[in-house]
């Protein structure tokens, strides 16, 4: 825990408790899409299977590095990462969305959706902690911008298989 981290939260005014909630659920947010883009990376079939599995897999290491960012964020502000998947599934915001079907168009409008939702979540606590937690707010500003890639590398792959379709 850092002292003089959890003081400087302190003196920006911010509400620590408040924070800490937010940064946990965005914590639940990552580890869930990380495993949510880990199982999913094995069902995709068909045209773009190749492509698509790369991404996925390039984006669970993502997710699980901004879980890990995160984690890094609440233990400097005295506090553990809330543990396990039943503890995930509660806090999180955005879910999980089991990866059932291997239909690529699936896939890809499931995994479109919950980055659409982690942008959202990105937003708010980049709002929360502007100009009060600097820290935070450049975490949150970081992993908003590689949502927003994740986002735009899914469509341009709906985008190739609209084209294959016609
Ligand atoms: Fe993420
Ligand atoms: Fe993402
Ligand atoms: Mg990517």
């Amino acid at each position: 825990m850092g002292q003089k981290a959890i003081e400087i939260i302190e003196e920006g005014n911010l509400n620590k408790k408040e924070l800490l909630e937010k940064l946990q659920r965005a914590y639940a947010d990552e580890c869930l899409a990380y495993i949510q883009y880990w199982e999913g990376a094995r069902l995709p079939v068909g045209i773009m299977r190749t492509k698509l599995v790369e991404e996925m897999q390039e984006h669970a290491n993502e997710e699980l590095e901004h879980a890990n960012l995160i984690a890094k964020r609440i233990m400097e502000l005295g506090a553990t990462p809330i543990v396990g998947p039943q503890e995930w599934l509660k806090k999180s915001t955005c879910g999980y969305l089991e990866p059932m079907d291997s239909n690529i168009m699936v896939l890809l409008e499931q995994n479109i959706s919950s980055e659409r939702c982690a942008m959202e979540v990105y937003r708010e606590l980049a709002d929360f902690t502007r100009g009060k937690d600097d820290i935070t707010y450049k975490l949150a500003v970081k992993i908003l911008e590689e949502e927003t890639e994740h986002e735009q590398d899914l469509e341009d792959i709906r985008n190739d298989m609209e084209k294959i379709d016609s």
